[in-house]
């Protein structure tokens, strides 16, 4: 008897991906990406949209390096990865002290995913930057192609901390794309406008093949009306800029970071995990069909 095209099917479909990555690779961008994950809002997404995308990717088979720029340090926690003072960083790696390879460590998540983490000792960094030479280009200039060729990896995302300040300038100046997290709530597009127009003027002064590649949905609850309002108003907004995948509010994604892991780990059967496989195979099939120049590319 054949299932047809059941939503049970489909959801057997697509927990068998997440099972078995190993039979549904995904394929290589046309040439390495660099992407920022930025929002200067609070508890969108950024940190859980980066460490679970990046461990989608890493899982079939695509070399990933995550980068935290918050202070805090969450992504470095999700990652399993070290960050207590001491620990070289990204910090340091923004200092010019030490290269990127010294600090890129291996996450627990998968073998193809690497971390540059975070310390406390960042936070000082928002103020320390200010009177250094090139401020805005310190991140920028530690990821050149021979460092990442080393590393070997074929994204690169960065997690910004939740501001407009100097990091996330930085980390926009070091990106050739924005993936903007947006949640799927009342205020969400308030004070998108503002990130916009930064995202502009980094391109007009310092970066100018910066451009917004992606929007992710996130925390979409289903059974709110609003939900759907501020999804499909980002679509008018944003037209296929915004992945078809959205990622649904789940206890699973919220309880992951806290066993120090990613949700494809804690819970690969959940809807969480799911979603954010769906959300990172629509990347990585973007990725393979980019033309050469990828700075000039703005088809979605
Ligand atoms: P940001 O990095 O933008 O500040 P986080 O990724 O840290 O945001 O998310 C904020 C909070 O929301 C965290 O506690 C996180 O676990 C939780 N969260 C994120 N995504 C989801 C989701 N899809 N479902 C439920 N909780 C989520
Ligand atoms: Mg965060």
């Amino acid at each position: 008897m054949s299932l047809g095209w059941t939503p049970i099917a489909e959801e057997a479909e697509r927990a068998a991906r997440v099972l078995h990555p190993d039979k549904h690779g995904m394929p290589r961008p046309t040439s390495r990406r660099i992407l920022t994950v930025a929002n200067q809002k609070g508890g969108v997404g950024k940190t859980t949209s980066t460490v679970n995308l990046a461990a989608a990717l890493a899982m079939h088979g695509i070399r990933v390096l995550v980068i935290d720029l918050d202070p805090q340090g969450n992504a470095s926690t999700a990652l399993g990865v070290e960050h207590r003072t001491g620990t070289p960083s990204v910090y340091e790696v923004m200092l010019g002290e030490i290269p990127l390879r010294e600090a890129a460590a291996q996450s627990s998540a998968s073998p193809n995913l690497l971390c540059v983490p975070a310390t406390i000792d960042l936070a000082g960094a928002e103020i320390e930057l200010v009177s250094m030479v090139a401020r805005e280009a310190r991140l920028s200039q530690a990821l050149t192609d021979e460092a990442l060729a080393e590393l070997d990896v074929d994204y690169v995302l960065i997690d910004c901390p939740p501001s407009l300040g100097l990091l996330t300038v930085n980390a926009l100046v070091a990106a050739a794309e924005v993936l903007i997290p947006i949640q799927c709530e009342y205020y969400a597009l308030e004070g998108l406008g503002q990130l916009l127009s930064n995202i502009d003027l980094v391109r007009s002064h310092l970066n100018t093949s910066l451009h917004v590649s992606t929007i992710l949905l996130t925390m979409y609850d289903g059974r709110t009306k609003l939900a759907d309002q501020v999804t499909s108003e980002v679509r008018q907004h944003f037209g296929p800029t915004a992945l078809r995948t959205v990622i649904p509010r789940s206890v699973k994604v919220s309880e992951a970071p806290g066993y120090s892991q990613t949700v494809l780990d804690y819970d690969p059967g959940s809807r969480g995990a799911m979603s954010y496989v769906d959300a990172a195979r629509e990347i990585a099939e973007y990725g393979a069909n980019l033309r050469a120049d990828p700075g000039r590319t703005n088809g979605r």
